[in-house]
């Protein structure tokens, strides 16, 4: 089987999981059949439909039992921006308008984008900072709090540095404050043990195309009980809290990727992170002034945001492109300028660092020979780069 992209007889290698997943086999076969034989529409009364809900519920099981959910907790969306967009409008409509908004500087734009709306239509957006760690402050968010009751929203796992943000006292102290708590697990679920009933979290947004499903398909947990008004309507899909005919073959999928999720996450954890460990400790040993970035915090075990200095982290990006190596930037390339990440910016890493970052992510499918290519490959196309700076 072909496992990534290859052109000619170069080697690949795919270290940008924090991006996107490679459905894994499993879930391709666990599809197929809803594309074919089984197209019913769920919501028919007739057998074309009857023998389609149960497939979905039993998807809804499999997601339930990933994060320690009861399946009607679970609603199937389109992806994890949905989810996102879903929790914090269905929380706003319902809740008194002025209650605040808080989230985090290095929250995803699914969530910054749509908390900063809100601000645009006046009501109270607060941003809660990192430190140079990329770890949040809890002051900060103490402070924010104690004015009283808001809507939180807070990411369990930042997809850009790793650093995991400290969800259960989080989530228990907003809801002491009397408010309403939502998470977005993203790049969390599937790559760290997650209990809901463990924290006081009211929602949390999954998505399909992180953990080894397709892109298009995500999950918005709704904790029994917490109340929220719909953002797409038109149907009473999902108990009514998401209408649109579901996307069957994904969610099936989706199913199948939380249950293999599930029975090897301990084990993926362990061996994921010795893989990450020693890409990141080669590198620092061969890489003059690169420095990782949040390795003080408690991090994903498959994340590494590496910056080098006095390089444009671009230019490593195609010249590991060319040999192969698949990472991503720490750097969104904004109208023609590189601009550093807002994350980084959050953290407070300097620019000549934040414009020279490269994220390696890596996943149950990298391989003890691909770190071994790219610790090879790394020091020499680095050289290269900085002959030609004109900072070094
Ligand atoms: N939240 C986080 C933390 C992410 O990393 C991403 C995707 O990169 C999203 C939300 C958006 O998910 P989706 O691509 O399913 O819309």
């Amino acid at each position: 089987m072909l496992r990534y992209r290859n052109e000619g007889n170069m080697r690949t290698v795919y270290l940008d999981n924090n991006a996107t997943t490679r459905v894994a086999p499993e879930v391709i076969e666990a599809m197929m059949p809803f594309f074919g034989e089984l197209w019913g529409n769920p919501s028919s009364l007739h057998s074309f439909g009857g023998q389609i809900a149960k497939h979905i519920e039993q998807a809804r099981q499999q997601v339930a039992s990933l994060i320690g959910a009861f399946p009607e907790e679970i609603i199937f969306t389109s992806c994890g921006t949905e989810s996102n967009n879903t929790a914090l409008h269905g929380a706003h409509d319902t809740r008194p308008t002025a209650w605040p908004i808080i989230t985090s500087q290095v929250d995803h734009p699914a969530v910054l984008e749509p908390c900063r709306n809100y601000k645009e239509r006046g009501v109270k957006e607060i941003e809660i900072g990192v430190d140079r760690d990329g770890q949040l402050d809890l002051h900060g968010l103490e402070q924010a709090l104690a004015a009283g009751p808001a809507i939180t929203s807070i990411m369990w796992a930042n997809n850009e540095t790793g650093v995991v943000f400290p969800i259960k006292q989080i989530s228990e102290r907003v809801k002491e404050a009397g408010g309403v708590m939502h998470c977005d697990a993203v790049q969390a679920v599937g790559k760290l043990p997650i209990n809901v009933a463990d924290t006081a979290v009211d929602m949390l947004s999954i998505s399909g195309h992180k953990l080894h499903a397709p892109k298009g398909v995500g999950v918005l947990y709704i904790r029994k009980g917490t109340t929220l008004s719909p953002l797409l309507r038109g149907g009473q899909q999902e108990n009514g809290r998401r209408a649109g005919t579901e996307n069957v073959p994904y969610i099936v999928g989706l199913g199948i990727a939380c249950t293999l999720a599930r029975q090897s996450l301990k084990e993926d954890q362990q061996r994921i992170q010795a893989l990450r460990n020693r890409l990141e400790s080669g590198i620092l040993a061969t890489c003059p002034d690169a420095h990782v970035n949040g390795i003080k915090a408690d991090r994903l075990p498959n994340t590494s945001n590496i910056s080098f200095e006095f390089i444009e982290g671009e230019a490593l990006l195609y010249q590991l492109s060319d040999l192969g190596i698949a990472a991503s930037s720490g750097s969104a390339c904004a109208s023609g300028s590189l601009e550093p990440s807002h994350v980084l910016k959050a953290m407070g890493v300097p620019l000549t660092a934040a414009r020279g970052t490269v994220r390696f992510s890596l996943s149950r499918d990298t391989t003890d020979a691909d770190v071994d290519y790219v610790l090879e490959t790394i020091p020499s196309a680095l050289e290269r780069l900085r002959m030609l700076s004109p900072f070094a």
